[in-house]
């Protein structure tokens, strides 16, 4: 029942029944950012919509290898990505920095935003930079096999004669012709030979900073390089799923699909999916449209669009309230509407300890349950999963207005119910507990370090303020008792 999985695949255009190649594991390799400047909202629901089929997969018991790379060379301006300057490098000059302290500030940044939105960290993190020597070799076999050419010490792929005996736009479902119109009037070619044709390396200027040798010269590799060299090593030449925003799909999955189908003859994922952009008044939010904002300032709400903050666990239950698929607009609207609905399911899930036990019951809540998988099961539908954990909120509050009895079987399957898909599958948590604890936790730490003082111990109650202090708290000594607050 809960293993009938169907998603949606780019590939064919339709819903798919999910058979993964070697059950019970799965691979699963997502794009990841390029570490040169602050992910932004935009990257982030990318990435939480990838979180929720990890936890999902895992939880109806898939194992699943979840590789999401981190992009720190290579990455170049131009809409292709192999065009104009390296955008780290670019950075690291305009800073004074060393690359690898920008590729340090914006990877421990990621992090810590993801870590507040309360993603999973995926199961493998390769970097770019560690796998040049596999990009080396990815592009020696594609040269062999005759898909590529040398030109001044640089190395691109020959998209024309690739199409002559595969599918080229076999992910978008173009036809080469088409796309080469489209490219036509963009020019500056250079020294490739067709307009589609991308690099697989790229021979380094002096003042590049970020070079490595190779058979052809000193230089680096293309952008779509690595997640093609990157897939292979973690998941082999053929894996489950491959993901990413659909942004991507035209261009830099397009290319990898070429890339290792020229190398081992073989379309690297069964499944490719994408998500949808996160809008601001129905453009992307993007960081080169200067309509992008962080996550902090969102939480603060200190933005121009922002009539306030809200907190990260709303954000989250904003996005996850559309299909990943989904174009979802930014707007102060519907984040509260999204606070209003995250306080009342968490208020529910508040009221689960305190219901009363009948011996009878109005109520199963087993169909409620199942129609919970069968929204998952449906493309990962969180809206339509959230729908139903409303449901389950208006029973609870019902049962604890006494409107409706509930029996203890039930009463047990509600809670697990709620704590699979709202805690452990859609990953939010109860930020309203976690706030509710911290002062009673620190008032019983209070008592003790008085209870010592009171005791002559004073190296214990010194030991305990000294060491509050050390994690921001400040205690206050004064005739009424002790005060405390956080630095
Ligand atoms: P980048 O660092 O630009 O390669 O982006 C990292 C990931 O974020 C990619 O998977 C992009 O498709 C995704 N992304 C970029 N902008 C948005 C957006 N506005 N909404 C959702 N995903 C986005
Ligand atoms: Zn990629």
């Amino acid at each position: 029942m809960k293993q009938n999985l169907f998603v949606y695949n780019t590939l064919a255009r339709k819903k798919e029944e999910f058979k993964p190649l070697n059950a019970p594991h799965v691979g699963m390799y997502v794009c990841g950012p390029t570490v040169y400047s602050d992910v932004h909202l935009g990257n982030c629901r990318t990435y939480i919509s990838f979180d929720l089929m990890f936890r999902y997969l895992n939880h109806i018991g898939y194992k699943v290898r979840y590789v999401r790379n981190i992009t720190d060379a290579g990455h170049l301006e131009g809409d292709g990505g192999d065009m104009g300057e390296d955008k780290i490098s670019k950075k690291a000059k305009i800073a004074q920095l060393e690359p690898m302290e920008i590729v340090q500030q914006y990877t421990v940044g990621f992090h810590g935003v993801l870590q507040i939105f309360n993603t999973l960290p995926p199961s493998i993190e390769p970097t770019a930079t560690g796998h040049i020597v596999e990009q080396i070799e990815l592009i020696k076999i594609i040269l062999e096999n005759g898909y590529a050419y040398e030109v001044d010490g640089s190395v691109y792929f020959d998209v024309e004669k690739y199409n002559r005996t595969q599918d080229y736009g076999i992910l978008n479902g173009r036809k080469l012709e088409d796309l080469l119109i489209n490219t036509r009037t963009l020019g500056g070619q250079g020294d490739k030979h067709g307009p589609l044709d991308f690099a697989l390396w790229i021979k380094a200027k002096p003042e590049h900073l970020m070079k490595w040798p190779s058979p052809w010269s000193v230089g680096f590799p293309g952008w779509h390089l690595e997640c093609s060299a990157m897939s292979h090593k973690y998941l082999g030449e053929q894996f489950d799923i491959h993901g990413g925003g659909i942004d991507l799909m035209p261009t830099h999955h397009t290319n990898e699909i070429a890339q290792n189908v020229a190398c081992c003859g073989k379309n690297p994922a069964t499944y490719w999916i994408h998500t949808n952009m996160l809008t601001v008044n129905g453009q992307k939010m993007s960081k080169s449209l200067g309509n992008s904002f962080l996550p902090h300032e969102l939480f603060t709400g200190q933005h121009s669009i922002l009539d306030r903050g809200y907190s990260p666990m709303t954000v989250k239950f904003f996005m996850l309230q559309a299909h990943y698929r989904s174009t979802l607009d930014f707007g102060n609207e519907a984040m509260e509407a999204s606070e209003k609905g995250f306080k009342r399911l968490m208020n529910a899930v508040t009221l689960l300890d305190t219901l009363k036990v009948s011996a009878s019951t109005d109520v199963e809540i087993a169909p409620l349950q199942q129609r919970c998988y069968d929204a998952m099961n449906d493309d990962f539908n969180s809206p339509v999963l959230i729908a139903e954990l409303f449901e389950a909120s208006r029973i609870i509050n019902s049962v604890h207005d006494g409107k409706m009895k509930i029996d203890a079987a039930n009463l047990q399957l509600i809670k697990n119910t709620m704590n699979i898909f709202a805690f452990d599958i859609l990953g939010l948590k109860n930020e309203q507990a976690a706030n509710d604890d911290l002062p009673k936790i620190l008032n019983l730490i209070v008592t003790l370090r008085n209870e010592a003082k009171g005791n002559h111990d004073y190296a214990t109650s010194d030991k305990i303020r000294d060491g509050l202090q050390k994690i921001g708290f400040q205690l206050k000594d004064s005739k009424e008792g002790t005060n405390w607050s956080k630095i």
